[in-house]
């Protein structure tokens, strides 16, 4: 008996405590302290009410927060007290609709070990369903469509549980207690494999049968799984590849590969610990890393790159898939180039009409795209590359709360993010905007973002480019706008994930983004912070023959710099003579459809193309990340770049660097040894003007961002140089330093805007 006076706790807990087992865990901590009161999900969190002696709530309060099951992610836990209630026990409450959102959805996962070990044992009447999931488990953002997240409001609505799967529902010590997708194959989602013309040929464990034949078969089967379909096919038959390259339009960009186990991973790949650690991971992104000699796989999987991006089952489906076929498997987001993941059934047989052989469908719908994420060691730490599935829409944690903004993003690579209070919800990796399926895509995530968070942004923030659709899109709303510099979000984006209040010296290289000059700014050295910047170097602007033609044809670009280096008495390279070139000196000479750029993007083009590597690219970055992988390591010595003070701001002269590449090719300078000083020049001159920085403006912290900083000789080579010189240096580690960023750095910018107001 308790002889302490009795007292009434009410408890407001935030965060991701919804679809994730946690009213049965409090529901059990209550039982096991002998307090009486209630548990309930309400749109603001898991609010709770318990009575019982001080010590014993307090007890109960600190074991919310040590024991939270696995998939919790607790933000805060409020306590205050009321007056006593006259209940015996403790009762587990339903949901409440109504009233102001604040509550996490948790990112989708992996099937876990319990889960696993069920599917694997035939006794268990869930062996080899594809769909098992517990609270622990399973599908959760693509199925939502609102909160609270109960049942009816997921894509489970039409599935009515069996009273074996309503026992597990109902009962608090059940691991399926409130499981909302829970089922089983007698009330659940079932598959069926569906022909090239868009006719069922086969249902259930038949369906798998024949979508396991014909992938041994070398055909190309297309596979709804979590996010959105897969286009699968036998990693280690090359013609089937290639088949697959030809009809998706994807000449030579590498695939994501789907291994078994860990121990098959082991086998292709050198896998450091922390690698490891990501590719088993309940997020279970893909995970670049460096091919192993006699690795098996077809070289078309991955031509003339170093790494393969590998990933393991994280569907039941993927289990039986990879089981079946016995091999590794290559798994492409299902798409044509540029376009978002299919998601839906008869839109997938419409899209991928003559790629896919064959389509392994459910009926268990998805309602909002999430490809799978990438992610490399960098650095010593794991990188996002793309944050999606398993990561979205999990928030960041600011430094301070301020008012609720929405950033939009830019063009490539696009995301959405709205800042509310101390948290940022970016969302998952949407594509490219130019695309209009992309645009759907994105419009679509703001609803879903409008859907679970009421959003009502003070301020909607989007890039200075007034063309991309999500500038548009931004003008279009009643909210008022900000115009944000590309630049300017970076590293932005970079001090919000930090945490850091700034100033900074942020060093931000990329492809390419709107200036206030109307240049395409790319190679930028800015002071500031969320609140403001002046520009303070960059690379001497040169024209871009063509704009984006120049993108796709690096040697174009190589010919206007080395013109700009040498005038009309070009240097004799081998390069040139493949190419008719007077049509390009006229464009530059001209200044014709050749805008002027700053880009570090270009500038790795144009010394790849000169030095012999690639002319005309297949993907993005290709001719850089082919030069990158050429250098083998870091350099020594660096070419020498000048820099110069010109209209109030330093100049990093690409004529110089220009002239010097030149010069080792016609030396006969091997490509390696050409692009480690390359390399190392880049990082020697922008060490130089961070240490200038630092002399004229008191400034000791580096930000860097930019999509350039995904190349990992670059990224570590200018981290230890700014170590040696003594600067503290803040990368992302959250999210990818590439555009992905852009939306979070928008909105803290419109922040701050606001701030001044
Ligand atoms: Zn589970
Ligand atoms: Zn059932
Ligand atoms: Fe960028």
């Amino acid at each position: 008996m308790d002889l302490m006076p009795t007292e009434r706790w009410k408890i407001s807990i935030s965060g991701i405590v919804q679809g994730v087992g946690f009213r049965p865990f409090v529901y059990r901590l209550a039982l096991a302290r002998g307090l009486a009161g209630f548990v309930a999900n309400t749109p603001e969190g898991v609010v709770v009410e318990a009575q019982g002696s001080a010590p014993r709530l307090r007890d109960f309060l600190a074991a919310l927060r040590r024991e939270a099951p696995p998939l919790a992610w607790i933000g805060e836990i409020g306590s205050s007290s009321l007056a006593l209630g006259d209940e015996e026990g403790f009762a587990l409450l339903p949901s409440t609709a109504s009233g102001p959102v604040s509550t996490l959805i948790s990112p989708d996962v992996a099937v876990c070990e319990a889960c696993l070990a069920e599917f694997l044992n035939p006794t268990d009447r869930r062996f080899r369903y594809p769909f098992i999931n517990c609270t622990n488990c399973g599908p959760r953002y693509t199925i939502v469509e609102r909160i609270p997240y109960d049942r009816p409001f997921t894509t489970m609505r039409g599935f009515v549980m069996c009273a074996a799967c309503q026992r597990e529902y109902d009962d608090p010590a059940d691991r399926r207690f409130h499981a909302q997708p829970n089922c089983c194959p007698d009330c659940g989602p079932q598959l069926s494999l569906v022909g090239a013309a868009g006719k069922r040929v086969a249902e259930r464990g038949e369906a798998l049968s024949e979508a396991l034949r014909r992938l041994a078969a070398g055909e190309i089967v297309a596979v709804k799984g979590i996010g959105g379909f897969h286009l699968a096919v036998d990693a280690a038959n090359g013609q089937a590849i290639e088949r697959l390259r030809q009809r998706k339009g994807r000449a030579a960009k590498p695939l994501a590969v789907m291994v078994a186990d860990l121990a098959t991973a082991r086998k292709l790949c050198q896998l450091e610990a922390l690698a490891e650690q990501a590719l088993t991971s309940q997020a279970r992104p893909i995970v670049l890393a460096a091919k192993k000699e006699g690795h098996g796989l077809a070289e078309e999987v991955a031509p003339g790159y170093a790494q393969f991006g590998l990933m393991l089952p994280y569907a039941p489906l993927h289990y039986l898939l990879l089981q079946g076929v016995g091999r590794p498997l290559v798994m492409t987001s299902a798409n044509l180039s540029d376009e978002p993941i299919c998601i839906d059934n008869d839109e997938a047989v419409l899209r991928l009409a003559g790629i896919a052989d064959c389509f392994l469908v459910h009926d268990r719908g998805i309602h909002l795209p999430c490809d799978d994420s990438l992610v490399a060691l960098q650095a010593g730490m794991i990188r996002q590359l793309r944050r999606s599935r398993g990561f979205a829409p999990k928030p960041i944690g600011l430094a301070a709360a301020g008012a609720m903004v929405l950033g939009v993003g830019a063009e490539l690579k696009n995301t959405v993010c709205l800042l509310k209070d101390k948290q940022a919800f970016c969302s998952q990796h949407l594509g490219d905007l130019k695309n209009l399926e992309a645009y759907r895509v994105f419009q679509q995530s703001i609803g879903q973002l409008g859907a679970l968070f009421e959003i009502s942004p003070a301020l909607i923030a989007h890039d200075l480019h007034p063309q991309y659709l999500s500038s548009r899109w931004a003008k279009e709303q009643k909210a008022p706008t900000l115009a944000v510099q590309h630049h300017h979000a970076h590293l932005a984006a970079c001090l919000a994930e930090n945490r850091y209040e700034g100033p900074v010296i942020g060093i931000i290289l990329d492809g390419a983004g709107y200036g206030p000059d109307q240049t395409i700014w790319g190679s930028e050295v800015l002071l500031g912070d969320a609140g403001g910047f002046t520009r303070f170097a960059a690379l001497e602007a040169l024209p871009l023959p063509g704009g984006d033609a120049a993108v796709r044809a690096p040697w174009r670009t190589a010919l206007s710099y080395l013109f700009a280096a040498y005038g009309a008495a070009l240097p004799d390279l081998p390069f040139l003579a493949a190419h008719e070139c007077g049509p390009i000196l006229t464009m530059v000479q001209k200044r014709l459809n050749s805008p002027l750029t700053s880009s570090c993007g270009r500038l790795f083009d144009a010394v790849a193309a000169m030095s012999g590597g690639r002319q005309i690219v297949q993907y993005e970055a290709q001719a850089a990340i082919e030069l990158m992988q050429l250098a083998g390591g870091p350099g020594e010595r660096g070419f020498p770049c000048e820099v110069y003070a010109e209209d109030d701001m330093l100049k990093i002269s690409v004529r110089s660097l220009i002239q010097a590449v030149a010069q080792a090719v016609q030396t006969g300078m091997r490509q390696s040894e050409i692009s480690r000083r390359f390399h190392a020049g880049l990082v020697a001159v922008f060490t130089r003007i961070a240490e200038e920085a630092r002399g004229r403006e008191k400034l000791k912290t580096v930000a860097l961002s930019g999509g350039v900083f995904q190349n990992r000789l670059l990224l570590e080579g200018l981290l230890a140089s700014l170590g040696r010189a003594g600067f503290k240096v803040l990368l992302h580690k959250k999210l990818p330093c590439n555009d992905a960023c852009l939306s979070l750095g928008q909105a803290v910018i419109g922040r701050a805007a606001l701030k001044k107001r």
